[in-house]
This record gives structure tokens, C-alpha cells and sequence, in this order.
């Protein structure tokens, strides 16, 4: 199995390349943030204590995205990997990950680093806030609380991953084309020398 870990902060692009790495290499594709959008949209009763946080740019709490994520494994047992968009966003949750894939006697084969820096972050977003109708992407005061999370909880994850030797860096600047083919390559690099 391919397992990726698509990691950035909010508006690195990795709603964009993952669909192009889900086309390439067949791979279901997980968001906690499209799962919890669902929720919000069907107006379940999670959805409804999801929005209050999302809408102030808050990470949710652990729990409640890895039983999203439990439920999703368990539902795709077929699948050829998976690519994790969005998730895990807080060391905790990359433990409970690790927990879960071993379950299915698989694992995280690489994590996939975009670089953007902060400035070009925030005009992304705002840019994408005019046609996506994301209220988290409308106003730069909660992009800029977005990131902070990403900056105190989120960031960390990637030392997690250094640690097990998975971590790879890819800049987040430049044709989605490029980018795609720097994602390929540490795919390619990472699946040459880890089996299974
Ligand atoms: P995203 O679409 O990934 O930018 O996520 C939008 C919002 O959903 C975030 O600002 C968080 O409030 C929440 N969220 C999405 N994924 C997670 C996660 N893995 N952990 C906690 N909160 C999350």
C-alpha cells in the first residue's frame, strides 16, 4: 500500500495536488476538512459543534477526526493506499494514525511537505475566499489565526514524521505542474525503498 501525508499549512495547495496524485496513483483520497464541510452540510450534530470551532479558524478536537478517519479506514479496506490531506494536524493524531494503519498491518510510506511562506499563504486564501464560500477564507484576521494553529499545533507533526525518516520537503511555490512532479519524485524515492 501507498499511504501519504500531504502536509502544508491552509492554502499550500493541497486540495489541488491531491487530486492529481489521487489520479496518478489511485489512492483514496481522506480530507478531515472536506469530511467535517459534509457533516456541517447534512447539519449533524458533530457538524454543528465542528462549525463553531472552524468558523474561529480553531482545530477541532483529536477525537472527533480520528473517528472520522477510523470510519474511513474501515470502510476501504480494498483500497490500493490512501493519501491523508489535511490530517494528522496534531502530534496526538499522528500517533493514533500510526495505531490504526497497524491495525490493517500497513503504515505512512512518506510525508509530503508543501513549503509556502505566510504572506503568499495569506493572499491565497483570501484570493480562494471570493469563489470558494468558505467563511474560514474571507477574512485575514482568521487566516492569520489559522496559521498561528498550524504554526503551534500542526508544524510539530512534522518532526513526528522526521523522526521515523519520512519526512520530505517539496517548495510550494511555482506551476502546479512542477510541484506535481517534486511530489511524484519523493513518492517514487519513498516506495522504491519501503515495502509494504
Ligand atoms: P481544512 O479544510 O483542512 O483547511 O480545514 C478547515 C478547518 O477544519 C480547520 O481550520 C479546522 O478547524 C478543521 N479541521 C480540519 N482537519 C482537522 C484536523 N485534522 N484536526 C483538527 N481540526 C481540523
Amino acid at each position: 500500500m501507498l499511504n501519504l501525508v500531504l502536509f502544508g499549512p491552509p492554502g499550500a495547495g493541497k486540495g489541488t495536488q491531491s487530486e492529481k496524485i489521487i489520479a496518478q496513483y489511485k489512492l483514496v483520497h481522506l480530507s478531515t476538512g472536506d469530511l467535517l464541510r459534509s457533516e456541517i452540510r447534512a447539519g449533524t450534530e458533530l457538524g454543528l459543534r465542528a462549525k463553531m470551532l472552524m468558523d474561529q479558524g480553531i482545530l477541532v478536537p483529536d477525537e472527533v477526526v480520528i473517528g472520522m478517519i477510523e470510519n474511513k479506514l474501515k470502510e476501504n479496506q480494498a483500497a490500493a493506499g490512501f493519501i491523508f490531506d489535511g490530517f494528522p494536524r496534531t502530534v496526538p493524531q499522528a500517533e493514533a494514525l500510526d495505531r490504526l494503519l497497524a491495525q490493517y498491518n500497513t503504515r505512512i510510506t512518506v510525508m509530503v511537505a508543501l513549503v509556502v511562506n505566510e504572506e503568499e499563504l495569506t493572499k491565497r486564501l483570501l484570493i480562494r475566499g471570493q469563489s470558494s464560500g468558505r467563511p474560514d477564507d474571507q477574512n485575514e484576521e482568521l487566516i492569520r489565526r489559522r496559521v498561528k494553529e498550524y504554526n503551534d499545533k500542526t508544524a510539530p507533526v512534522a518532526n513526528y514524521y522526521e523522526s521515523q525518516g519520512k519526512f520530505k520537503a517539496v517548495d510550494g511555490i511555482g506551476g502546479i505542474e512542477e510541484i506535481f512532479q517534486a511530489i511524484c519524485e519523493k513518492i517514487e524515492t519513498a516506495t522504491s525503498n519501503v515495502q509494504g
